[in-house]
């Protein structure tokens, strides 16, 4: 079994300060939605039918690729199929290459970053901009997105304005968010109006019309999509949706449920290339239907990338997004992460309180714990490790109560007498305070009072 969570997230936890500041400012996000939410009095109703229109879809998701295939089509795009990473960056690669473009502006995408498109692209000297503002900063970082909505997160405003002065030649000492959203604009008007090509996600891709609707708070993804002359839109292929209707749920849910908004503040419909222009759709599996033919797993497919789970999950605002070592992080990205690859990310589904906070607030009522259970369960089933033989041993006591009497007595008092070294040694003890165990056990103490 990998340890990767546990030992990234000690590193994240070494600065007390930003990790403290990371928790108090997702904390804030969540207050935010819920205060959005209540202000929406069938919301649980919106809920349940943003769940059931993905269930329908993904239920029938064959039938609404081809529709959204063929809509598309007659709408002028083109339409490219991907099996994996690989496919789906060598059919970006071969649209650019065919058209001599070297200079491309992104948007927001998640699905690129699950693919390496950026290295992909940079390797083969393709100049590849992302236009999101936390995505620029993590760019010239050369890190990846921690958060799937707030890709910047985990920095502050200092080291940004840092970055800026460093790498884009802003005033030393920047720290005023709207100076160096200025700064950024400025340098990313040049690389709009310079771009030969858009590259972007999609949040829904519209079976009926063969539209795609694309959300942002920035307007980067217009202008990336307006501006050159051709378009790419790279989506994984859960993204349907049957009906164009259907977006009337989903888009009051997903902003209210990111970032506590009523609606993101630019909702884009893409029907077709704008005039004289391309629009090239790729629609990637990337291990998407086998997840589909898992019945214990495949609700995850039904994710509408909110990031709510992100920001109320006490173990994700406490470890940080690069802890997870996957393109999605917290629990959606647990479950998705150990989904694909188990052997790579088994100590994700570990990562998890089980407080079921990340169910609660999920717009499209996902059971991320249970599906982290499941997966708990199936790693388990096939390892052999310290704690699984510790569980066994937990098991054979406990069904012997004599046996596990005289261990618990025995094991109180060596607990006692190991020195403070020894307990700041164990994995449980290096954050905690060691317990102070009573003289006497409960049983003890109950059979002392007669009873
Ligand atoms: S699992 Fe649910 S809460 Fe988490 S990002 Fe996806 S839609 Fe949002």
């Amino acid at each position: 079994m990998s340890g990767g969570h546990p030992e990234a997230a000690e590193r994240f936890l070494r600065d007390e300060a930003r990790a403290a500041w990371h928790d108090e400012t997702l904390w804030h996000v969540r207050v935010r939605r819920d205060a959005a939410a209540a202000a929406v009095p069938e919301w649980e109703i919106l809920r349940e039918q943003a769940a059931a229109i993905r269930r329908h879809t993904l239920a029938h998701l064959g039938d609404y690729l081809e529709e959204f295939e063929r809509n598309a089509l007659r709408l002028g795009a083109r339409v490219h199929w991907a099996r994996d990473a690989a496919e789906h960056n060598a059919i970006v690669e071969r649209i650019l290459r065919e058209r001599g473009v070297r200079r491309v502006v992104k948007s927001k995408s998640m699905l690129t970053e699950e693919c390496g498109l950026n290295a992909h692209l940079e390797a083969r000297g393709v100049e590849v901009i992302d236009t999101d503002l936390g995505e620029r900063i993590v760019q010239l970082r050369r890190e990846s997105p921690s958060h799937i909505v707030l890709p910047a997160v985990h920095l502050r405003r200092e080291e940004i304005g840092a970055l800026f002065h460093e790498r884009l030649g802003s005033e030393p000492g920047l720290e005023d968010p709207a100076q160096l959203a200025e700064v950024a604009r400025r340098s990313l008007r040049a690389a709009f109006l310079n771009a030969q090509a858009g590259i972007t996600g999609a949040n829904f891709a519209l079976a009926e019309s063969g539209g795609l609707v694309v959300c942002t708070n920035e307007g980067n993804a217009d202008l990336g999509m307006a501006l050159p002359p051709l378009h790419v839109a790279c989506l994984g292929i859960e993204k349907l949706l049957p009906r164009d209707a259907d977006l009337a749920v989903f888009l009051r849910l997903l902003a209210r449920s990111a970032t506590g908004q009523a609606i993101t503040a630019y909702t884009s419909h893409v029907h077709g290339p704008r005039p004289g222009g391309e629009l090239h759709v790729v629609l990637v599996d990337n291990g998407r239907s086998a997840l589909l033919a898992d019945p214990e797993l495949r609700g995850a497919l039904a994710c509408i990338r909110c990031g709510a789970c992100l920001n109320t999950c006490p173990v994700y605002r406490r470890s940080g997004g690069h802890s997870y070592g996957t393109s999605v992080a917290g629990p959606i990205g647990s479950v998705l992460g150990a989904a694909r690859e188990p052997s790579r990310h088994a100590s994700l589904p570990f990562a998890c309180s089980l407080c079921g906070s990340c169910r609660e607030v999920c717009p499209v009522r996902i059971d991320l714990p249970l599906q982290l259970v499941t997966l708990r369960g199936r790693l388990r089933g096939a390892e052999r490790t310290p704690r699984r033989l510790a569980l066994r041993l937990a098991a054979a006591l406990l069904a012997r109560p004599v046996l596990y009497e005289t261990a618990a007595s025995w094991g109180r008092r060596a607990l006692a007498r190991l020195p403070e070294t020894w307990w700041r040694r164990t994995a449980w003890g290096r954050g905690r305070a060691r317990p102070l165990l009573p003289r006497r056990s409960f049983r003890e103490a109950w059979r002392s009072r007669g009873r």
